[in-house]
């Protein structure tokens, strides 16, 4: 049997189903390379030795036993520390949550298990999902395993990385403003999500309730399909889930592959997301991503969208605003960490001691930030201008997807950056989600998928694609269909390039 921690998740399905594989040995082949390169990494939080094991060794019975079960059964997940579990703590990557277990599982973790996947251990983010780089985690960096003083994207750098690094096949990821795509294109791996309702937010710890969305993380097209179709669907525990009967994402995934699906799709340009500060790399691979679809019969056509300049500055006052509510909760009462001042005090003195030492610096900067943009007298000047720029946003796409099938853009303006390199400046990284923001802000589906290296730096370039409400299918089509001609033109996966980490000696790892 080949190299497990290698096969695709699609293919690791494909042998567990014949039973060449049993599901215990493809999870103990991962938690194996978690203890390998992840001292070095630090993409888990958590991991879940002993219960992944009895899992999967569950489901191998439940499959000798002639039960029929799903395609993605014995297959080893990964899950964004913002979804709460059962069996794992579930911290949001903050240490005012540091040690929490939840009494129940997150809707889309649940399904997960339902599906039989088996969930080995909860990945690193930026506290309560705010970031870019996974740099504001209460526990430390995350590495990027394409170079490892480089940050890998975040919020969700756990995710991307343990995907990325071999470390699981599949990943759970949170997208607010680009947490799930932008990691993907500083990683090289592929990251979508989904229109703003399709996957149950329930369990998700809420970081901008109008924006949040779960999706899937994974190294092919295909098996962020596969992971999807497992996820969807309407939740009652969550009142903005869509009760929609969507199409397979796998089955749109394999047709892309196969089929003929550019010939004639209208491929949308924004000229402003083609931002001045796009890095020369970058920019070189998405014009020639751009030239590989024009050749399979795609039309390139040039957009414009007058309001996407505003997204970040708009983004900026509704997220902080609404998570400044949704963090409200953490008063040191009903969850996590308490501090008894010196000296004691009343009940507010212990609530802000808690929060104030609970809390990160840029989770205070943002509390702060959107508290003031709701204080009376300021709400229509700042929250109430954000808004009206939303919907301007969302007539940009609706005149935009008037005209064209997809939105095509880089998915984020540059590779991943230095540890650090940002340290001071936050508005640095605000600006690497100008191209995510849009699509979070109108609700719509976004996928990232690796086309390349940028020749400055040898790092990952992510290709965002963009749909309307309820087509995500399209994206997993055109997605797919971008794969295989990326593939075709280096002549193997975008993942088989990704560095063997092979210098990282076994017995580093912490957990
Ligand atoms: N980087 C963005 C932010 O800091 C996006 C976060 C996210 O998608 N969770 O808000």
């Amino acid at each position: 049997m080949g190299d497990l921690i290698r096969m695709t998740a699609a293919e690791l399905a494909g042998v567990l189903a014949t039973g060449e594989v049993s599901s215990e040995e493809a999870t103990r082949a991962h938690l194996d390379r978690i203890a390998e390169v992840d001292g070095e990494l630090h993409a888990f939080l958590a991991t879940n030795h002993d219960a992944s094991l009895d899992a999967a060794r569950a489901i191998d019975a439940r499959r000798a036993s002639g039960e029929e079960l799903g395609e993605l059964a014995g297959v080893p997940i990964a899950i964004k520390d913002v979804l709460v579990t059962t069996d794992m703590p579930s911290t949001s990557g903050s240490k005012i949550l540091e040690g929490y277990r939840s009494p129940y599982d997150a809707t889309a973790v649940a399904k997960a298990r339902a599906a039989g996947l088996i969930s080995i251990g909860k990945t690193n983010m930026d506290e309560f999902a705010m970031g870019s780089s996974t740099e504001n985690s209460a526990y430390g960096v995350t590495r990027n395993p394409w170079a490892l003083d480089r940050v890998p994207g975040g919020s969700g750098g756990g995710s991307a990385v343990a995907v990325s690094a071999f470390e699981a096949p599949l990943a759970l990821g949170s997208d607010t403003g680009g947490s799930i795509r932008q990691p993907a294109a500083l990683t090289g791996t592929v990251g979508v999500k989904p229109t703003y309702g399709g996957v149950s937010r329930y369990g998700a710890i809420a970081l901008a309730s109008s924006l949040d969305q779960i999706g899937p993380v994974a190294r092919t097209v295909l098996d962020t399909a596969l992971l999807h179709d497992v996820i969807v669907g309407h939740d009652r525990h969550d009142s903005t889930s869509l009760d929609h009967e969507w199409p397979s994402m796998a089955a749109a995934a394999r047709d892309g592959v196969n089929g003929d699906s550019l010939r004639g799709l209208r491929v949308g340009v924004v000229k402003q997301l083609m931002l001045e500060g796009v890095q020369p790399g970058v920019k070189a691979r998405f014009e020639e991503a751009l030239a590989l679809l024009s050749a399979q019969g795609a039309e390139i056509i040039e957009i414009d969208a007058p309001h996407f300049e505003y997204a970040v500055a708009a983004y900026y006052l509704i997220l902080p605003a609404e998570a400044s509510s949704n963090l409200a909760k953490f008063d040191s009462v009903r969850f996590g960490l308490r501090v008894n001042p010196q000296g004691g005090g009343t009940v507010e003195d212990v609530m802000s001691a808690s929060r104030a030492e609970g809390f990160g610096a840029e989770v205070k900067r943002r509390i702060i930030l959107g508290t003031y943009a709701l204080s009376a007298g300021y709400y229509d000047a700042y929250y109430g201008s954000a808004q009206k720029v939303r919907t301007l946003i969302q007539r940009d796409f609706a005149a935009a997807f008037a005209q064209v099938d997809v939105i095509a853009s880089p998915t984020a303006p540059t590779t991943a950056w230095r540890l650090g390199e940002h340290a001071g400046d936050p508005m640095q990284d605000y600006l690497n989600d100008a191209t995510t923001i849009p699509a979070n802000l109108a609700g719509i589906p976004g996928l990232s998928l690796p086309i390349g290296t940028a020749v400055e730096d040898g790092l990952p370039v992510g290709l965002q694609l963009l749909a309307p409400a309820y087509e995500d299918a399209r994206l997993y089509r055109a997605g797919a269909a971008v794969e295989r001609i990326i593939e075709e033109r280096d002549g193997a996966p975008f993942w088989a390039q990704t560095p063997s980490l092979a210098g990282i000696t076994a017995g580093k790892a912490a957990l």
